[in-house]
């Protein structure tokens, strides 16, 4: 199967359509990362999404729609706090978890009682959404555990040969997947950290809390489980106090003969000047930004690249730490 890209045009939308509705799949643009969509009612469709990306059969797809669809037909909206979560930060990066009225596919929900939903805010995405006007299933759209797409080439690079179809939405300007919120208890809960921070979810309803992953709990959010989003190359991880450490360990590499490479944002990248370096940029938003495709072109460039921690875990922080510790921990 020959993979095209192409732009997101009248045509291009007759020829996705096609595809989907004839049970295939396609690369599709949103705002956080590229995704490999399928039309979430169709069984048989959604399960090839697991097979292509080798993607583990417990771990269920968030469903994506446009902007004037009815979420009602979809989940049952039992928190008031919701309507407020919409009128804030919808369409964009925030998926919501609710109890599902049965609609979407069991291979989508992995059999669940609940769907997490969400709408894009990506102009091309939302135009796709629009025309083929079903709710759509989608994961992130590279091999499981590899790093996530932001860019269709990066998407081509995966999944050459496997789908016959990629939207080109341009670079995804969020660059981390989407916050991923449980909305159907009194308390809104994180089960998975992104742009959309605690901070702004307690802004708009007063409290946020943040799920642990604790060995042997029953997992909420069964994506945040497995290892993620690596680099086919070696990594490492430290703390910015740890600087000393990073240098050690490029100087070991260059000694073996090897390639390293230290990749930071902000004030630290002053103490690795003359190393090759990776530079995420300066603010959180930024570093979300410049995350997968500076591990992207770590892996091709590298033997090893060396991570440094963000300072903190607050706002955007909490969602780059989650990536850092599963992609270079
Ligand atoms: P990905 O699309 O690869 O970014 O992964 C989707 C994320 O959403 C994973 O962490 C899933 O576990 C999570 N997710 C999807 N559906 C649900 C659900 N019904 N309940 C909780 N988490 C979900
Ligand atoms: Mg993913």
């Amino acid at each position: 199967m020959e993979t095209q890209i192409l732009p997101i045009t009248d045509e291009s939308l007759i020829l996705a359509s096609k595809i989907l509705n004839g049970g295939g799949l396609i690369g599709m643009p949103t705002e956080t990362v590229y995704g490999l969509a399928a039309i979430g009612t169709m069984g048989e469709a959604v399960k090839k999404i697991y097979e292509v990306k080798g993607r583990p059969a417990d771990n269920p797809l968030i469903c994506h729609v446009h902007k004037d669809y009815d979420l009602n037909k979809l989940v049952k909206i039992e928190q008031e706090y919701v309507y407020r979560l919409i009128e804030k930060f919808i369409p964009g990066p925030l998926t919501m978890v609710f109890y599902g009225k049965g609609v979407i596919s069991e291979e989508a929900t992995c059999g669940g009682d609940t769907l997490a939903v969400r709408i894009p805010s990506h102009e091309g995405c939302q135009r796709f959404l629009k025309f083929i006007d079903q709710p759509i299933v989608a994961p992130s759209a590279n091999l499981s555990k590899h790093t996530s797409p932001v860019t269709a080439r990066h998407v081509y690079n995966d999944l050459n040969g496997k789908i016959p179809l990629i939207l080109d939405g341009g670079k995804c300007s969020g660059g981390i997947e989407s916050t991923v919120l449980d909305v159907t208890g009194k308390v809104p809960r994180i089960l998975r950290a992104g742009l959309i921070t605690k901070e702004m979810i307690t802004s708009v309803c007063g409290a946020c809390e943040v799920a642990e992953h604790k060995e042997g709990d029953k997992v909420r959010s069964p994506g945040v489980k497995y290892r993620h989003y690596r680099p086919n190359c070696e990594t490492a991880l430290y703390s910015e106090e740890e600087y000393g450490e990073v240098i050690k360990l490029y100087r070991e590499y260059e000694r073996l003969g090897k390639k390293p490479f230290v990749m930071c944002g902000g004030k630290i990248k002053q103490k690795f000047v003359g190393l090759n370096l990776l530079d995420l940029g300066d603010t959180p938003e930024e570093i979300a930004f410049n995350l997968y495709d500076k591990l992207l072109e770590g892996e091709k460039l590298a033997d090893i690249i060396i991570a440094v921690a963000m300072p903190d875990e607050k706002g955007v922080n909490m969602g780059i730490m989650n990536r850092l510790k599963k992609s270079c921990g």
